[in-house]
């Protein structure tokens, strides 16, 4: 493929960048990205940055970037909604033909957005990044994480890509259908898989942050998968019929074998161990069956209230545009 042919093929580019206290890797980030793209004309690029409530000096670098350079957007919203809401407030400002939503912290080279377009540029209408390698997580993330995949891959449909984040491309075909989608809890990967579309993979390295560190901490990432689970997939609500119906079969051939056992040899009395640790684990089982009905109830719940996704305290576009 002729890569220098390829690009001179206009296009408008929007990066959308989710910002939650990165007033430390702003201006690094913009830096790289005028540096790849600058020999490439052709592509119109604009930023989409996304202040999700952060409390350090993030609003006002990046208000002083935009002083230098027009192509600067800045949505700022009123808290901190979360990566997965701030995502789609980029989606809903951005105006270019093609939309990459990407991190600001430069962990996904931007270099790998030129292979991206050559293949929008072949008709694929999705192009995602796949990451051959997770040495910049650790290992326990590395292990729940596949582990995520293989669960919510046996249970949800659409299967989610492995190794896939919310680096990718996407054509504005894609990004409007995506916010045709109503639902308040935004599982942007889940979303993604779901409208579906033409779609091709590039790889990547992924690279460890170039400033600050990851606003994810184990517990938000557990509560993160959760959502995946229950926002794409039912199964878990309906296992439970199943596990209710195997416990009560096998309580009846249990009845089945006392009865008998009475019958021939008389009663005993002993049992007792037998008795709590049968008690106990079914106790347990209902707890747990309970507990998931209530993820789910609490789920639809906060969706009834329809409330929006995100709220914006005000939007900054450059001045001249
Ligand atoms: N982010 C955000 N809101 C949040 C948490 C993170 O907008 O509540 C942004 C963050 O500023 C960064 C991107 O999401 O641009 C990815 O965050 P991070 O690098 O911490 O995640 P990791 O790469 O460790 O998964
Ligand atoms: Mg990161």
């Amino acid at each position: 493929m002729n890569q220098s042919e390829v690009h001179a093929l206009p296009v408008t580019l929007t990066l959308t960048v989710p910002v939650f206290n990165e007033a430390e890797t702003i201006a690094g980030f913009l830096q790289k990205m005028t540096e790849v793209f600058a020999p490439h004309p052709a592509i119109k690029v604009d930023f989409v940055f996304v202040n999700d409530g952060s409390t350090d000096e993030t609003l006002s670098t990046l208000l002083a970037c935009q002083q230098q350079d027009a192509r600067i957007t800045v949505v700022d919203l009123s808290r901190n909604f979360g990566k997965e809401a701030a995502m789609t407030a980029g989606l809903n400002v951005a105006q270019g033909q093609v939309v990459v939503p990407i991190d600001v912290d430069l962990q996904d080279p931007p270099e790998v957005i030129l292979e991206m377009l050559q293949l929008w540029q072949h008709g694929f209408e999705v192009v995602l990044g796949r990451r051959i390698n997770r040495d910049s997580d650790s290992w326990a993330k590395r292990t729940t994480a596949s582990w995520f995949y293989k669960i919510h891959n046996k249970i949800s449909k659409p299967k989610l890509p492995e190794n896939v984040g919310d680096f990718r491309l996407m054509d504005r075909v894609v990004v409007d259908a995506l916010l045709t989608l109503p639902e308040a809890h935004r599982f942007m990967k889940g979303l993604f898989a779901w409208v579906g579309f033409r779609t091709a993979v590039v790889d990547y390295v992924r690279l460890p942050r170039t400033a600050g560190t990851t606003k994810f901490n184990g517990w938000s990432l557990w509560n993160f998968a959760l959502e995946g689970l229950t926002s794409f997939s039912t199964e878990p609500l309906r296992i439970w019929t199943y596990v209710g119906m195997l416990v009560s079969g096998l309580s009846i051939l249990f009845a089945g074998f006392i009865i008998i056992k009475v019958a021939l040899y008389g009663a005993d009395v002993p049992g007792y161990a037998s008795l709590i640790v049968a008690v106990t684990f079914l106790s347990g089982l209902q707890l747990v069956g309970i507990g998931i009905l209530g993820e789910y109830l609490g789920r639809t719940y906060i969706e009834s209230k329809r409330r929006p996704v995100y709220l914006v305290r005000r939007l900054y576009t450059a001045a001249g545009k």
